[in-house]
């Protein structure tokens, strides 16, 4: 992974481009929180979880979770798009140092995805590429828009490469949080629209367990249980607006987040 002198470097040489008003708006602490996250995965890693259900035929329920660590280079683009949202949330919510972490951390993954790695050879350029990164971050000094001009790929082996690239998708995240932050949103409404998904949801799953009951039938259990796991586990565009917006939290789904959202927003339908 890169260093974390090429993780700020990158960050900073990006923040170049954010105007000045957004970022006062946001204060010194959103700044300060930026900085943070974007070497924070390292120190604070997040996890991933696989998930598996069973239900034996007098319908007991079994569910298993396996933990490990979330990687960098190849990380799921779910994770990126959390702490973005994450981000927006707090930052709605008036939160700026934590809107800062959050950024930061979404930032340090996708800077990360840059520097393509080679799994299955016993020579691995990776370490060469950020050792290369670091050097050609130093000398450029000033703007890095000039060198990059004309990389358009996700990643690269390339140290030069590796390092636009980064840097290209730094200004990318930057400027959406930017431009959506400035977007108003009609947070009554949204609130309203959550609540009707969640009745309806609600509605699907206790008239699947009733049948279940009035036939009594195993079966319908079973199947019943499958739809609720299906709709607690479904995440409509409206839950990721309401949490762009500071409504709740919207966690992924086989992902554990090392930073989480304010315990009392979790949604859980
Ligand atoms: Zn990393």
């Amino acid at each position: 992974m890169p260093s974390w002198r090429v993780h700020r470097g990158l960050l900073s040489h990006a923040l170049r481009a954010v105007s000045a008003s957004e970022l006062k708006a946001l204060g010194d602490e959103f700044v300060r929180g930026v900085f943070i996250g974007v070497v924070e995965p390292d120190e604070v890693p997040d996890k991933a979880t696989k998930l598996t259900v069973s239900v034996s035929r007098r319908g007991y329920t079994k569910v298993r979770t396996r933990k490990s660590y979330v990687r960098h280079h190849t990380a799921d683009t779910a994770l990126i798009e959390y702490y973005y949202n994450l981000a927006l949330y707090y930052a709605r919510r008036g939160r700026n140092r934590l809107a800062g972490v959050a950024l930061g951390r979404a930032i340090h993954y996708a800077q990360d995805s840059a520097v393509r790695t080679k799994k299955y050879l016993i020579f691995n350029v990776h370490d060469d590429v950020e050792k290369v990164m670091d050097s050609v971050l130093l000398a450029t000094g000033g703007s890095l828009h000039s060198l990059c001009r004309n990389v358009d790929k996700e990643s690269s082996a390339d140290a030069v490469e590796a390092l636009c690239i980064a840097f290209k998708k730094t200004l990318a995240i930057l400027t959406s949080f930017f431009r959506e932050l400035s977007t108003p949103v009609d947070v009554e409404k949204l609130r309203k629209r959550v609540l009707k998904i969640r009745i309806a949801k609600a509605c699907v799953a206790l008239a699947g367990f009733a049948t279940a009951v009035i036939l009594q039938s195993w079966l319908v259990y079973g199947l019943s249980l499958i739809v609720a796991i299906a709709l607690a586990l479904y995440k409509p565009r409206t839950y990721i607006e309401a949490m762009k917006a500071g409504l709740m939290v919207v966690k992924p789904t086989d992902l554990l987040p090392a930073l989480k959202g304010e315990a009392f927003t979790c949604i859980c339908i």
